[in-house]
């Protein structure tokens, strides 16, 4: 059993994909070539955002996202310590102060309140505060978006821009939205792992603001202005390649059915799960569809999580831990003034959780074999 079936994938697109890579080494625009246009204007009208600009990975969408706002030294940046280490790291990278804000349990993405405190703290004038509020980085952890009315609302009212780290949720729903379609900007992962993914690194920039597309797209190529050697503001190389622009349509092709069975298996687990009193399944608030990067659930407790997992592990059966350490846990992060208990519902969540085998290709039996293995060991 595979934790993330990517070869099943491939056999049905295989041609495509085949065909696709063929005619770049025919036409040989290795760096921009005409299929990396192509893939922009095919996931803009999939979100329904104006404007998408193409990058390197999800880490560098993220990036960008930060130096479009000039975001860098004194200033802070809202996050949850509960997601992979980039969301947070890029923010450091600039010189920025990335700031905590504990989860909520059910959804394990920011809690809105704790947001707003936090930004409001920050903005009172106060002696110590020396770092001015900027930005927000929501999560969209394991799939499932972020409370974007809430959170917009509390950006709105304190003027920050608002970052949607949309790395895990690409074909997510938020009342009738894409994942995506959230905050000033969106950043997106097609690491081979992610709901898209494509053969390499990947990722994308999504906004409807078209002075926020044009510095991204500069920031995109060393801050390029007018003509290829004029630089106007420090940029990175971080462009997508056309290799993977290719592989990215072909997968595209088939993604929405992708999305469909991947609700069809997080629902038949939460059937043959949810009667196990001991784990927590997934909880979807109304009105949202995760794209379901990783099915995670809680154990009782550490040690319950150990055996059940070992369970698993004698039956052939992957799982993983996502995240094992909070950030603000990190050692990389330990210059920053958090110890352990700052952020309790992420500390809890982080001593508990783990993920199960999830793609779309995932077959019922092998759902049951999981099913009867956790059955019979809590
Ligand atoms: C994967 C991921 C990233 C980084 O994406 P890369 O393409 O690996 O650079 C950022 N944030 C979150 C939440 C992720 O899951």
């Amino acid at each position: 059993m595979e934790f993330i079936d990517l070869a099943t994938q491939q056999k049905r697109i295989i041609e495509k994909i085949e065909t696709n890579i063929k005619t770049i080494l025919q036409h040989g625009k290795y760096i921009m070539g005409p299929e990396v246009y192509v893939l922009e204007e095919t996931l803009s009208k999939y979100v329904s955002t104006k404007y998408t600009v193409s990058c390197a990975s999800g880490t560098d969408a993220l990036l960008m996202a930060l130096m479009a706002y000039n975001i860098g030294q004194g200033d802070a940046v809202f996050t949850t310590p509960f997601t992979f280490f980039a969301t947070a790291e890029v923010i450091s990278l600039l010189g920025a102060t990335p700031m905590f804000v504990d989860i909520d349990p059910d959804t394990f993405n920011i809690d809105p309140q704790k947001l707003e405190h936090a930004i409001r703290q920050l903005s009172r004038q106060a002696p110590g505060n020396t770092l001015r509020p900027r930005a927000v980085i929501a999560v969209d952890l394991f799939g499932l978006t972020a409370d974007y009315d809430a959170i917009h609302a509390i950006t709105q009212k304190y003027q920050v821009a608002l970052i949607e780290d949309a790395a895990q949720s690409f074909g997510a729903d938020y009342k009738n939205r894409k994942a995506c379609s959230f905050g000033d900007i969106a950043c997106t992962s097609f690491f081979p792992a992610k709901p898209l993914g494509c053969y390499g690194d990947g990722g994308m920039c999504f906004t409807n603001d078209s002075q926020i597309e044009a510095k991204l797209k500069s920031i995109r190529v060393h801050g390029q202005g007018d003509h290829k050697y004029d630089n106007v503001r420090i940029g990175i190389n971080g462009r997508l390649d056309t290799l993977q622009a290719a592989i990215l349509l072909a997968k595209f092709e088939i993604f929405a059915e992708e999305i469909k069975l991947r609700q069809e298996v997080a629902l038949r687990y939460e059937k043959l799960l949810s009667p196990i009193s001991t784990l927590k399944t997934p909880s979807v608030p109304e009105g949202y569809r995760s794209a379901w990067a990783q099915y995670s659930i809680l154990a009782q407790n550490t040690k319950q999580r150990k055996a059940l997992q070992d369970a698993l592990d004698q039956g052939q059966i992957p799982t993983a831990i996502y995240y094992p350490k909070p950030l603000h846990l990190q050692e990389a992060f330990s210059f920053l003034p958090y110890s352990s208990g700052d952020f309790p519902i992420c500390e809890n969540v982080a001593q508990r959780i783990f993920s199960l085998p999830m793609h779309p290709y995932l077959k019922l039996e092998d759902q049951e074999k999981i099913a009867q293995t956790l059955r019979s060991a809590v």
